[in-house]
């Protein structure tokens, strides 16, 4: 039985307004959370966890699942009163100014890579095995779990993410984003 997770702010507004983050987190990946438990009751999903689920399963098992857990990724992720400050001595920052050569250079290519996904779905930076990072677009519920990648970054290009902010204008929700993304989470990802 999943239970939906609780977040660990109270507001993001402006960046998001409280209205999308209400009905993004309490309507829509509630229903996730409702979806799944009624699709897995009784199933051997039953006692598996989220990831062991999105790699196991497709259809709408496999929707749902990955739904919650690119949620879970992408809500936890953000922090308030950040501003965005990050460390760049840390072992995650050292890595993206190797293969980018900047951070905002990095930020540039994700923000891109997020508006060019066609559809729905979501952008992330992900890492292999050996730590070298990638950005990568994947659509609907599909993450980089599924691929065989550790998830370290997401932006959701959902139009249920942004459009009661921002309408149409994708890239300007993506370029907001970065004030208010907690880097040290998504370094504990990435060093984990
Ligand atoms: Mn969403």
């Amino acid at each position: 039985m999943f239970t939906l997770i609780e977040l660990p702010y109270k507001s993001l507004a402006p960046v998001i307004s409280d209205e999308t983050l209400s009905f993004h987190h309490g309507k829509h990946l509630q229903a996730y959370v409702d979806n799944l438990n009624k699709l897995i009751a009784g199933t051997p999903f039953e006692s598996m966890t989220l990831e062991e689920i999105v790699k196991g399963s497709d259809g709408a098992v496999f929707n749902n699942a990955g739904q919650i857990l690119n949620h879970e990724l992408y809500f936890t992720q953000f922090c308030p009163a950040c501003h965005s400050e990050r460390s760049e001595e840390s072992l995650l920052m050292k890595q993206i100014i190797k293969q980018w050569g900047t951070v905002e250079a990095f930020q540039t290519a994700f923000e891109a890579k997020g508006v060019s996904l066609f559809g729905s779905g979501w952008v992330w930076l992900q890492a292999d095995a050996a730590g070298e990072l990638s950005i990568a677009q994947y659509g609907g519920a599909d993450n980089p779990v599924a691929h065989g990648f550790k998830p370290i970054l997401t932006f959701d290009v959902w139009e249920h993410a942004y459009y009661l902010d921002y309408q149409n204008r994708r890239a300007a929700h993506l370029h907001e984003l970065w004030k208010i993304v907690d880097w040290n989470v998504i370094e504990s990802r990435y060093t984990k």
